[in-house]
């Protein structure tokens, strides 16, 4: 779920998304006040994005979306991956995370925020941390296990869109099976809601066999997503380097910034 910087254990992934929770925002983001205001709308959404946040979304969308000199797509499978969640009538909300603790925190995340059992609108949140994505080290240390390297060769608006990628494929993964989405609320949201909520004990309490289990549970599924999601954000990669020079001798508006 959580696209982690040099980290490919799914325990340590979770480790680093408890830090990001508790340090930043993100343990109230399921509270959602508004709700039904929120369920008019569907689709990628950007009205959680203040006005500044909002010109740096266009700089991503305008990577996603640039054609070539004959108007075909640069990026096929991206602008897939966008433009289904587009047409799913699910909400998929985009936040951009203003923790100032980013050496810690994760590249992006995919969260269902409210489940929708019916599977006809589910509403989701993906957030990039373009600060903690600023300062990924990349280098042979962060390469994964086929060798790829994230972000190599990359500018630093190219690898946002790496990570949106990224999390663009957890969202459709995820939203377009009913039983995987399920999956996810039960044993990653829920496990997660229950770490995280506050007892006042819990510092000396030891984990349950039950909470063991669960946790046991969410960490296999985890791995499951991530491997899917990082096979995808290979092929976005691939075609970020090979749309590079293409992208250049364009007009301005459409280059790599
Ligand atoms: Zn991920």
């Amino acid at each position: 779920m959580v696209r982690g910087l040099s980290l490919t254990a799914a325990n340590l992934l979770l480790l680093v998304l408890l830090v990001c929770q508790i340090n930043g925002q993100e343990t109230q983001s399921r509270k959602l006040k508004s709700a039904p205001k929120q369920a008019e709308f569907s689709g990628l959404i950007t009205s959680r994005l203040s006005l500044k946040e909002l010109e740096r979304w266009k700089t991503i969308e305008r990577i996603v979306f640039a054609d070539d000199e004959r108007q075909q797509p640069l990026h096929p499978t991206l602008r897939n991956l966008w433009e289904w969640v587009d047409a799913s009538g699910h909400a998929v909300f985009v936040e951009i995370m203003r923790s100032t603790k980013t050496s810690t925190c994760t590249a992006g995340s995919f969260v269902i925020e409210r489940f929708d059992p019916k599977g006809e609108k589910h509403i989701a949140v993906i957030k990039l941390n373009l600060s903690s994505i600023d300062q990924a080290y990349v280098g042979s240390d962060s390469a994964r296990d086929s060798g790829f390297v994230p972000f190599e060769w990359l500018s630093k608006e190219e690898r946002y869109v790496e990570v949106l990628g990224h999390e663009l494929a957890h969202a459709v993964h995820i939203l377009t099976n009913l039983e995987r989405a399920g999956k996810v609320e039960e044993m990653i949201e829920k496990t997660n809601e229950m770490l995280l909520s506050p007892r006042p004990s819990r510092k000396d309490t030891p984990l349950s066999p039950e909470m063991k289990r669960r946790l046991s549970r969410r960490d296999a599924l985890l791995k499951d997503l991530e491997k899917q999601a990082e096979e995808m954000e290979y092929v976005i990669w691939r075609e970020l380097t090979a749309s590079k020079p293409i992208r250049e001798k364009l007009p301005s508006s459409l280059a790599t910034q």
